[in-house]
């Protein structure tokens, strides 16, 4: 499905969630569910003067939408929303038609391959659709499906 290096990288931030857990001070909070393969995620963010201070997750899923979210935390750390946005839009990008999206998206690209199994594709946007969902404040519950 995808390269050793890749896979690598997919299967360390599953097991080792980077910026894991409740975000006390959060002034954004969304909550994405994929019913297809159950995933689960809630961000917390904290968004101050346009830039995106802190950010956490927390949820339960497969592997592939735990370490989506774990590398989006990661890539958005002090990232200001539009960089956030635009982020996001490269992301979906990369995942649903374009793999020339991948330029600039550093350790993202990783997720290049899932682009051929559409189930796999809600998996690894689950967290980024939770993110806009917080982005544009909104609060009822978003579903991928
Ligand atoms: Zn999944």
């Amino acid at each position: 499905m995808i390269n050793e290096l890749y896979q690598e990288i997919i299967l360390d931030h599953s097991k080792r969630p980077r910026n894991y857990g409740r975000l006390e001070d959060a002034n954004r909070q969304a909550e994405g569910y994929n019913p297809l393969c159950g995933d689960r995620c809630t961000l917390f963010l904290k968004e101050r003067d346009g830039r995106i201070d802190e950010i956490r997750f927390e949820g339960s899923g497969c592997a592939i939408s735990t370490s989506s979210a774990s590398l989006m935390t990661e890539a958005l750390k002090g990232k200001t929303v539009t960089e956030a946005e635009n982020l996001l839009t490269r992301f979906l990008d990369l995942v649903t038609k374009d793999q020339t999206a991948a330029e600039n998206l550093g350790k993202l690209a990783v997720f290049a391959g899932v682009r051929e199994f559409p189930a796999r594709v809600k998996c690894a946007t689950l967290a980024w659709h939770t993110l806009r969902a917080a982005l544009r404040g909104r609060k009822e519950a978003m579903s991928t499906e």
